[in-house]
């Protein structure tokens, strides 16, 4: 067996003598483990070692109901889940790899981990990152699984999964090298966004946070960024939080703020998740709980034209809610024969009901005057940790997103240009358009925030995605090319909305093909952050597709190009 050491003197050799690839064990390699090996692992780690099989596969063993396949929270006690499943599968591989909610008889292990640590406390992840080490295994770090980008997954990988470090400590007063930074919450990184909701409500507090049952607030959420309805309010998320702990890739356990490791507290604030480290748990400032009112209103649209004409009005009417710093979702289904159907969902803090209805009146006026049925509104005002929370998240089906953040200044130049947009889309068939106006105000204001959230969210009004699915039955090679074409036709649609060259992108609800990913996803940060990644893990232990350091490796991660 050799050492850490003299694996990666090996490694420096190899390159010096000009054989440029570097290839991480795999099983059938004579330096993967040993079942001896993952034993003596699985004892250090408090026989938390388990292995994992693909989640069709772990709900056909179990016999668990369509509701619990499709439900996030059930699926997050599955090791090998991902909330978009079509994650776990390898379609490319020859033959494909999958394993299918509706045919389990023949399943292969696809893109999902062979072992997992189902870790409880920092030590257990601190050896699983030296065992990786040791071993050159390809890691993966997941927590809910709720990625968009399948970037909490990896073939033939060790699973390091924190989705059960579920401590939440509230203080009333945070310190940071001797500095009060008054109240907050200190959450494993397992905590999902509903049980936060759940644990500020009791002491009166709030979190900023997004529309989620399960994602995870100290796993991926703020590393990316992190969008909530009241981020106009109180910021990105990433702008709440005052520290992270974190495992290493050397295995050591750290802290990092504004003070400590301040460089890496830089990088985790927005620097794209799971490419640092394994962090087992973050701190977020909390607010005073308050009321919040949700408007909430359905509006049909019977042609695409007339969709590009109502989502003209929309653009229009973006700045109406400034004044009352609400949050609003504005999702447009495609229910198909060229009708599509639009759900606002707009979110004010401590304004009352016939306030809020005050506020949409004229965007729904305007919005009928070309042709649009309103087909419903409600208007609800109750704590805002409910407000904001969802009982569950739906899982278990397949698709991809492409997003754009939509600048402040195309929407009060170009308004038609952005409706226009939304034709393009519905006539190429996307499943839907969905909108997030998240961002101006305090998140534009955090502007001068020291943090790697790319600077086309601080000039950004809204952040728009097109999202498309398929099902079970559509062939591999169907679905490689649907993958495609959604990335080669629909995301330059939304690109080219934005009126920017060099349009940003949200990285955590984005596309995994962006070619130009350091600058959509990064900006000018991107250079900054891939000199502290050399600093934090030299080795390239954390690699995701499409984040840092991912341009030195193959699509897998498992060998350098
Ligand atoms: C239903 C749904 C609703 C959403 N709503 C919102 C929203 O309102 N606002 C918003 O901003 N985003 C939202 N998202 C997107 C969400 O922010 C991302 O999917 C995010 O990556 C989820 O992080 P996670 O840790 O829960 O997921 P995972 O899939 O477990 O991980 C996502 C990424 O984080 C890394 N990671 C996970 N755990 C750790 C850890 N402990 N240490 C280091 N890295 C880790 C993984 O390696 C991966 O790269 C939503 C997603 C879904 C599916």
């Amino acid at each position: 067996m050799l050492s850490i050491l003299g694996l990666a003197a090996l490694w420096t050799l190899t390159v010096h003598e000009g054989v440029d690839a570097r290839c991480r064990s795999q099983p059938g390699d004579s330096r993967f483990p040993k079942a001896q090996a993952w034993a003596d692992l699985n004892s250090t780690v408090d026989g938390r070692l388990l292995a994992v099989v693909p989640s069709a596969k772990a709900c056909a063993d179990m016999g668990c109901t369509p509701a619990q396949w499709s439900s996030a929270v059930f699926r997050n006690t599955l090791p090998g889940q991902m909330n978009t499943y079509n994650w776990e599968q390898n379609y490319t591989s020859k033959p494909a790899e999958l394993c299918l909610y509706n045919d389990t008889s023949s399943c292969s292990q696809g893109d999902v981990p062979l072992y997992a640590i189902n870790a409880t406390k920092p030590e257990h992840l601190q050896a699983g990152v030296l065992f990786a080490s040791q071993y050159d295994l390809r890691v993966a770090v997941k927590s809910s699984g709720h990625d968009y980008l399948g970037r909490s997954t990896a073939r033939n990988s060790l699973l390091l999964w924190t989705q059960y470090l579920q401590d939440v400590e509230f203080t009333d007063s945070f310190m940071v090298g001797g500095q009060d930074k008054g109240s907050a919450v200190t959450i494993g990184s397992g905590v999902g966004l509903k049980t936060i909701y759940a644990a500020t409500k009791e002491v009166g507090k709030m979190v900023v946070g997004g529309t989620a049952a399960t994602v995870s607030a100290g796993g991926g959420y703020t590393q990316g960024a992190g969008h909530s309805a009241f981020s106009p309010i109180y910021g990105l998320a990433a702008d709440n939080t005052l520290q992270y702990e974190i495992v290493l890739a050397n295995g050591s356990f750290v802290t990092a703020n504004e003070v400590l490791n301040s460089d890496l507290f830089w990088a985790l604030r927005g620097g794209g998740a799971g490419s640092w480290g394994v962090i087992t748990s973050a701190t977020m400032q909390t607010h005073s709980i308050f009321n919040a009112t949700a408007h909430r209103a359905n509006i049909l649209f019977s042609s695409t034209s007339q969709a590009a004409a109502a989502m003209t009005v929309h653009a229009q009417h973006i700045f109406d809610y400034d004044e009352l710093r609400a949050g609003q979702y504005f999702y447009v289904y495609n229910i198909g024969g060229g009708e599509s159907l639009l759900q606002v969902s707009t979110l004010f803090a401590n304004v009352s009901g016939d306030d809020a209805q005050a506020a949409l009146a004229p965007f729904l006026a305007d919005v009928q005057a070309v042709g649009a049925t309103l087909v419903n509104e409600t208007v609800v005002t109750a704590l805002v940790n409910d407000i904001v929370g969802a009982a569950d998240d739906s899982a278990g089906y397949s698709g991809v997103l492409g997003s754009r953040l939509m600048p402040a200044a195309q929407y009060e130049q170009n308004p038609s240009v952005i409706g226009a947009a939304y034709k393009t889309l519905l006539d190429q068939g996307v499943a839907g358009v969905l909108g997030h106006l998240v961002a101006g105000g305090k998140v534009l204001e955090n502007a001068d925030i020291s943090s790697a959230i790319t600077p086309k969210w601080r000039t950004a009004k809204t952040h728009v995605i097109a999202a498309m699915n398929w099902n079970d039955t559509t062939s591999p090679s169907d679905v490689v090319e649907l993958q495609e074409r959604f990335f080669a036709q629909n995301v330059p649609v939304l690109a080219a909305a934005t009126g920017e060259g060099d349009s940003g992108s949200y990285s955590n609800e984005a596309n995994v093909l962006e070619p130009d990913f350091k600058t959509t996803f990064y900006g000018p940060n991107y250079d900054r952050l891939s000199a502290i990644k050399a600093q934090y893990d030299p080795e390239d232990l954390f690699i995701v597709r499409a984040g840092v350091g991912s341009e030195r490796w193959d699509i897998s991660g498992m060998c350098t190009l």
